[in-house]
């Protein structure tokens, strides 16, 4: 069912080389839709994933671009445009910053606000640009628990999260008499890079473990969160935050 909702549109998945990007860009792929892999200066990974795709039978191109770079945006959108219509977007790309606050400086908070958040609106703005017209197309933007819960030593990017909490909810709103949905999923703690031990302190691991599941999730199990949101199974979904976290949040 699944399979055929899906078979032949056109996704593009940013971060999509590792973590949770992977396993969406390959449940993707698994249902037939064409992947973009957008990566930042990642060309052997990306390169692997689309054979690895490809091997499976599936279609993708990998897509360099740094998100938190207006030009290189646009010129990513330009490049997929002329290759065929977008039906699907996933905003995972996104990067995280240990520091306390008052040691927080302005480069850090541009740099975790320009991908976490600015990337967002950007990547959102080129893609409905595209899907407006067509009066079709589905979004998911990748947010955190922690945009809901906040946590100390993390106020970039908690405040980034939360932003792309207001974001998805607005655009949600104005997006949906054009026929496009907009979706987000605020995962808990995922095994990824980006959560484990040999990046985060001992103590970010034993905050991160105490909620009632008592453990990390895996990207796939995001993953499916996320295929669900952009399937013709929620076609009544908009503006809602799917939280695939482990019960660490229950609030919405
Ligand atoms: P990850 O580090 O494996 O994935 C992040 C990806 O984003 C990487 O592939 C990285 O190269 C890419 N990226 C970073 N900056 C970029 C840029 N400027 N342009 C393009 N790509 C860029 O970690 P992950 O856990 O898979 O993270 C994916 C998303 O999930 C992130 O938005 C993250 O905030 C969110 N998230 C993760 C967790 C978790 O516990 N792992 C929890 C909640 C939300």
């Amino acid at each position: 069912m699944a399979t055929k909702c899906f078979a032949g549109q056109t996704a593009l998945v940013t971060g999509a080389t590792t973590g949770i990007g992977r396993a969406t860009a390959l449940a993707l792929a698994a249902r037939g839709v064409r992947v973009w892999i957008n990566h930042r200066d990642q060309h052997d990974l990306a390169q692997r994933l689309v054979e690895q795709i490809t091997a499976n039978g599936g279609n993708a191109w990998a897509i360099e671009a740094d998100v938190s770079d207006p030009a290189a945006v646009a010129a990513m959108f330009e490049t997929i445009e002329e290759q065929g219509p977008l039906d699907l977007l996933v905003n995972n790309a996104g990067v995280i910053l240990e520091k306390p606050f008052l040691e927080t400086s302005e480069a850090d908070w541009a740099l975790v606000l320009g991908v976490d958040l600015a990337g967002v609106y950007r990547c959102c703005r080129h893609a409905l640009v595209q899907m407006k017209p067509r009066r079709n197309g589905a979004i998911v933007n990748v947010a955190s628990d922690l945009g809901f819960l906040g946590r100390e030593q993390y106020v970039a990017y908690c405040t980034a999260k939360a932003g792309v909490i207001g974001l998805t909810r607005s655009l949600a709103r104005e997006f949906a008499i054009d026929g496009i949905r907009i979706n987000g999923v605020a995962p808990g703690p995922i095994a990824t890079a980006m959560v484990s031990p040999e990046h985060m302190s001992d103590e970010w691991m034993a905050k991160e473990l105490a909620i009632p599941m008592a453990r990390l999730g895996t990207p796939e199990e995001v993953a499916a969160a996320i295929v669900f949101l952009l399937s013709p199974q929620a076609s009544y979904f908009t503006g809602q935050m799917l939280g695939p976290n482990g019960g660490s949040w229950m609030g919405a």
